[in-house]
């Protein structure tokens, strides 16, 4: 199946200059849903993964059809305030300011393996943010699951040195 011709682009959304790839012409579709959730199962499955972690709100739309599908369960990584028991948090900075991500403590434990997931890797400071709270709590990215690359913006070099599967690119 050729998924990019599920994926919307959206001129000039959020703010002008921007070419906003809109995964829910993916989702509102049965078959195009299941492809790639499908294909990301595949890449995970001989990797031993015990434990299926994605940053909010499009990493919860990729990861929890593939964690429900491996049997196996899912982590949210959230925005400050937003989880109530005792978190992990790691500030990154923004183009303009910084934001700040969280886990809950007891998310993983020590020696877990972790698939990670995203709908979109664009300057990859959301997964990179993602990847070292994994690794606070002692995880072992065993890998990282996106629906699209934006390889112009160059996040994959962020990611050297980890296993990363990406179903549709665009240069
Ligand atoms: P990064 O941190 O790699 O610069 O940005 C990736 C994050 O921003 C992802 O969590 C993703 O959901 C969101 N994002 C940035 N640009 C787009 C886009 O064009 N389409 C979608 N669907 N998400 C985007």
């Amino acid at each position: 199946m050729d998924l990019k011709q599920y994926i919307s682009e959206v001129k000039d959304w959020p703010i002008e200059g921007v070419n906003f790839k809109d995964i829910t012409t993916i989702m509102d579709n049965g078959e195009a849903y299941r492809y790639a959730t499908d294909q990301i199962v595949e890449y995970a499955k001989d990797k031993n993964v015990d434990v299926v972690v994605g940053p909010e709100a499009r990493g919860f739309i990729i990861g929890c059809p593939v964690s429900y599908a491996m049997g196996i369960g899912f982590a949210p990584v959230r925005k400050e305030g937003k989880l109530p028991r005792e978190v992990i948090r790691y500030e990154y900075d923004l183009e303009y300011g910084s934001n700040v991500l969280t886990m809950h403590k007891d998310a993983i434990k020590p020696g877990q393996r972790v698939l990670i997931t995203d709908d979109l890797l664009a300057t990859g400071g959301t997964i990179e943010a993602t990847i070292k709270l994994v690794e606070q709590l002692g995880g072992v990215v065993a890998g990282i699951a996106f629906i699209i690359d934006l390889k112009y913006l160059n996040g994959m070099e962020k990611l050297e040195g980890y296993d990363v599967l990406s179903l549709v690119s665009y240069d």
